[in-house]
């Protein structure tokens, strides 16, 4: 059995006793593998164990790994998740080659998509980032913002408004995790309250999908836990400058 085996069925077990826990079915969760920062040998095995949804947070390297993928397992019916900021002059990248986005939290970043998605792919399925806990220099809509981003990415033709995403400040408390978890299910049941049709809650990652199950999370974001720690540094972000 490789690592990445043996870890991918360690985190279904972990899943499986976090719906067991809320008492929701297990096959309520989709497992996102989060690949970024690895190369296409380490994903080629997680689909060898199973594994068909890929997540990727920077999109230069998440092309390259999508090509990569269609080369190294022609056929493999493979899911490819963007999970990072989408910046103007990476949208078609993104409508080209991915086949879900969770980190939409700009009407223009939304228009550019639904222009530049092709016409012989399925609409691009999508997710709005949602700014939970308000730190200013986090990406996602902010709170108050959402319902009228959400009701105009809803109407563009190439596009399908899935549900929302968050990625809520690390906390060692369990009830505030919580807290921030059951905040964007309140907040997407408010715009199925007005009419839209949501089915998907993005959240939840390797220290933290526990709480997020709890909340209704229908899809977590695993990284670590499945590929073991990241070979090389990502970004400094404004947490992690200034630790060591
Ligand atoms: C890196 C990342 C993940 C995975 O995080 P882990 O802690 O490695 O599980 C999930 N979501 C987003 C948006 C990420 O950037």
């Amino acid at each position: 059995m490789t690592t990445i085996e043996g870890n991918l069925q360690q985190v279904r077990e972990r899943l499986a006793r976090a719906c067991e826990a809320a008492g929701r079915d297990a096959n309520a969760v989709t497992l996102l593998a989060v690949s970024k920062t690895f190369g296409p040998e380490q994903v080629a095995d997680a689909v060898a164990a199973g594994q068909r949804a890929f997540g990727e947070n920077y999109i230069q390297e998440g092309v390259e790994k999508v090509l990569a993928l269609q080369a190294l397992l022609p056929g493999a019916d493979l899911e490819w998740h963007c999970i990072g900021p989408v910046q103007s002059n990476k949208t078609r990248l993104v409508a080209t080659h991915f086949d879900w986005v969770h980190s939409v939290d700009r009407l223009k970043i939304a228009q550019r998509l639904s222009e530049q998605r092709p016409e012989d792919r399925a609409p691009l399925q999508v997710c709005l980032q949602v700014n939970v806990d308000g730190g200013a220099n986090k990406s996602g809509v902010a709170p108050e913002e959402l319902s009228v981003l959400a009701h105009a990415v809803a109407t563009l033709p190439r596009l399908r408004l899935r549900g929302l995403m968050c990625i809520p400040e690390p906390s060692e408390d369990m009830a505030v995790q919580r807290a921030a978890f059951r905040r964007v299910r309140e907040l997407q049941q408010a715009l199925t309250d007005q009419g839209l049709a949501l089915d998907v809650l993005s959240m939840g990652m390797s220290d933290d999908l526990e709480p997020a199950v709890a909340e209704g999370a229908t899809l977590v974001r695993v990284g670590r836990a499945i590929f073991g720690h990241r070979p090389r540094k990502e970004p400094v972000t404004a947490s992690a400058a200034g630790s060591a």
